[in-house]
C-alpha cells in the first residue's frame, strides 16, 4: 500500500537534470547530468496513489506492475522492486530511458496534477539492481532438445531469445550488422542511449546460453529455407527497415540521404568503427524532412557534428501543449514536447511541405554563389550536389490532408538533406523468395494472433510484423512470441504473453 497522502505532500514532478547545452553538444555522452538514485527519488515515487484500477498499467504494453514497483521504490526495497520489474520487462534500462512513457499518459494523477515519474522509477530500479549486483544470468535448469533461430537482434528478437533460452531451448540470434541491438544500437544516438548498456545485457544473455552470430545476413549468407531446415522454429524479427522516400524533382542530386544512412555512421564513429556511408553534417546547412523522433535524433547528431545550420521541416502544425478534446485521458495524446535535441539548437518549421530539391545544373563548377533565398533568385554553387530545397506552406485541406498555399514558396539553402519520414515495411525480398511467408497489405509479415506466419514453425515479432513502432511494443511482442514458440515446440507454455499480435494501444503511438 503506497502513501495515501504522498501526492498531496509532493505536487510537482522532478526530472533528472541535464548537462548544459554548451557542454553536451561537444560530446556523445548521455545528455543528463544526473543518473541513478537521487535524494528526491523516493518522495517522487510516493506520489503514486496506488489506484484501485491502475490505468497506468493498461497504458504499458508490457503490463509493468507499476503501482507495486513505485511503492517499493518509495520504501527503498531495491531487490523486490527489481524482481517485480524484471518479471515483465527484459530491458528496463532501455525503456526507462527512451520509452515515450505511454503509462504516464494514463496515470490517474495526470488528470489534475503532473503524472507520477513511472519511467524514471523504472530506470532507477534497474540502475540500482546492476549497482547492487542483483542482476544475474538466469540459465535454464534443464535443456529441451529443441532449437530456435531468431533473425534480427533488435529489442523484439532479443526479448524473444532471452525468454526462449530461459525456457530451456537452444537459441541462436543471427544479426547482419556487426553488433547486437538493432535500432537500439545504430538508430537511437548514443547521447540518448549509451551503448554500453546493451553490451552489459548481451553479456548476461550469453551467460544464460543464448548464442549470437553477427555479420550474418539470412537470405544471403544462409538462405531462409536452409535456416528453417536446420532449426525446429524460426523467429523473424528483422524490423521495419525500408525507408519512405521523398521522391521530388532533383532526388538524384548528391547530398540527399535517408536518416538511417546518416545516424548509424555517427554511432559507428563514436565507437571507433569505420563509417559505411561516411556522411557528416560538419560545416553544412542541414535540412531534415520529418519532425518526429528520428528527425530529432538527426538534429542532435548534426549539431554535435558541427553543422552550420539545421532546419527541421514538419508537414503537420505544431502540436498542442494541452490535451485536445479528441485525445482525452487516458489515451496517449500527441502533445508538443521539446526534446533534448530541440533545446540544443536548430529551427523547426511547421505546416510546411517540400516541393523540389535544387542543385547546380550548369557545366561550370563552383562559379555561382548562393545569394538569395527566393525560388526565382536562387542559384547554386556545386554541380550535381544539393544546394537548396524549395518549400511551401500547407493548410489542412478539403480534398486531402493538406493543401499547398500558393505564393508561400521559398528556398532554403541546403548542403545535406536528411529524409526522415518513416519506414514502409520490413525488407522481405529474400524471405518471400526462399521461404514464402504471406505479407499483409502494408508489406509487413502477416501473422495470426499467436505470432505464427503462414509457414509452419516460422513466427514473426516486432516491427517486422507490427510495422514501425516503439521499443516497448517490440519487447512485448518478443515476449509473447516466445510464449507462442514455446507452446509450438512443447505443447504448452508457462512463459508470459502480455499481448496478442493484433493488439493495438488505446491511442497513438502504435
Ligand atoms: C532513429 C530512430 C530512433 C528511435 N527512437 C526510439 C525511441 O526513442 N523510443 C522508442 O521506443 N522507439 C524508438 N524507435 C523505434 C524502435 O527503435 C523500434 O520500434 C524497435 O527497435 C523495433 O525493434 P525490432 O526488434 O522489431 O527491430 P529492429 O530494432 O529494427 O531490429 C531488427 C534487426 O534485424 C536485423 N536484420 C534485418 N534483416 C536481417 C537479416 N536478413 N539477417 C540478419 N539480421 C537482419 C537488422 O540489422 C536489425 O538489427 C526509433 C527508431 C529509429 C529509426
Ligand atoms: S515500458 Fe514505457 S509504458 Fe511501460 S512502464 Fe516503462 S515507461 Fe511506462
Amino acid at each position: 500500500m503506497g502513501d495515501p497522502r504522498g501526492f498531496l505532500k509532493v505536487r510537482s514532478r522532478r526530472e533528472l537534470a541535464e548537462r548544459p547545452v554548451a557542454e553536451r553538444i561537444k560530446d556523445w555522452l548521455d545528455v543528463h547530468a544526473e543518473s541513478g538514485l537521487q535524494p528526491w527519488t523516493q518522495e517522487q515515487a510516493a506520489r503514486c496513489m496506488d489506484c484501485g484500477t491502475p490505468f497506468c498499467m493498461t497504458g504499458c504494453p508490457l503490463g509493468n506492475l507499476i503501482p507495486e514497483f513505485n511503492d517499493l521504490v518509495r520504501q527503498g526495497q531495491w531487490e523486490d522492486a527489481y524482481n517485480r520489474l524484471s518479471a515483465t520487462n527484459n530491458f528496463p534500462e532501455v525503456t526507462g530511458r527512451i520509452c515515450p512513457a505511454l503509462c504516464e499518459a494514463a496515470c490517474v494523477l495526470g488528470i489534475h496534477q503532473p503524472p507520477t515519474m513511472i519511467k524514471l522509477d523504472e530506470q532507477t530500479i534497474i540502475d540500482q539492481a546492476w549497482n547492487l549486483d542483483y542482476v544475474k544470468p538466469m540459465p535454464p535448469q534443464r535443456l529441451t532438445d529443441q532449437t530456435v533461430a531468431v533473425v534480427g537482434s533488435g529489442p523484439s528478437g532479443l526479448a524473444c531469445a532471452q525468454q526462449l533460452t530461459r525456457a530451456g531451448h537452444t537459441v541462436v540470434v543471427y544479426e547482419r550488422d556487426d553488433a547486437i541491438g538493432g535500432l537500439m544500437r545504430y538508430g537511437i544516438p548514443n547521447f540518448k542511449l549509451d551503448k554500453s548498456l546493451l553490451d552489459r545485457r548481451v553479456e548476461q544473455m550469453e551467460a544464460e546460453g543464448t548464442r549470437f552470430e553477427t555479420n550474418v545476413e539470412i537470405g544471403k549468407d544462409i538462405s531462409w529455407d536452409d535456416l528453417r531446415s536446420r532449426y525446429d522454429a524460426v523467429v523473424v524479427a528483422i524490423g521495419s527497415t525500408v525507408p519512405r522516400d521523398m521522391n521530388l524533382p532533383g532526388r538524384d542530386l548528391k547530398g540527399i540521404h535517408f536518416a538511417m544512412e546518416f545516424l548509424p555512421d555517427a554511432t559507428r564513429r563514436v565507437w571507433g568503427k569505420k563509417p559505411v556511408h561516411d556522411i557528416t553534417a560538419k560545416g553544412k546547412n542541414v535540412i531534415i524532412i520529418g519532425g518526429g523522433d528520428t528527425g530529432s535524433d538527426c538534429l542532435g547528431t548534426s549539431i554535435r557534428q558541427g553543422a552550420k545550420s539545421v532546419t527541421v521541416l514538419q508537414i503537420m502544425g505544431q502540436e498542442p501543449t494541452e490535451r485536445p478534446d479528441s485525445q482525452p485521458w487516458p489515451t496517449f495524446a500527441r502533445l508538443y514536447q521539446k526534446t533534448s535535441s530541440m533545446e540544443e539548437g536548430g529551427t523547426y518549421i511547421y505546416s510546411t511541405d517540400s516541393m523540389e530539391y535544387l542543385g547546380d545544373t550548369t557545366d561550370e563548377k563552383d562559379v555561382h554563389v548562393l545569394n538569395d533565398t527566393t525560388a526565382e533568385g536562387f542559384v547554386a554553387n556545386d554541380k550535381g550536389h544539393i544546394t537548396g530545397l524549395k518549400i511551401v506552406k500547407v493548410a489542412p485541406g478539403e480534398n486531402g490532408p493538406f493543401t499547398r498555399q500558393a505564393g508561400t514558396e521559398r528556398v532554403l539553402p541546403a548542403d545535406l538533406v536528411l529524409i526522415s519520414v518513416g519506414f514502409l515495411h520490413p525488407d522481405t525480398s529474400t524471405l518471400v523468395d526462399q521461404l514464402p511467408v504471406e505479407l499483409d497489405r502494408r508489406g509487413n509479415v502477416a501473422r495470426n494472433a499467436d505470432f505464427a506466419t503462414s509457414q509452419d514453425g516460422v513466427f514473426a515479432c516486432g516491427d517486422a510484423g507490427r510495422g514501425q513502432s516503439l521499443v516497448v511494443w517490440a519487447i512485448s511482442e518478443g515476449r509473447s512470441c516466445a510464449a507462442a514458440v514455446d507452446r509450438y515446440l512443447t505443447g504448452s507454455t508457462e512463459l508470459p504473453a502480455p499481448i496478442v499480435a493484433s493488439q493495438r494501444p488505446m491511442a497513438l503511438p502504435r
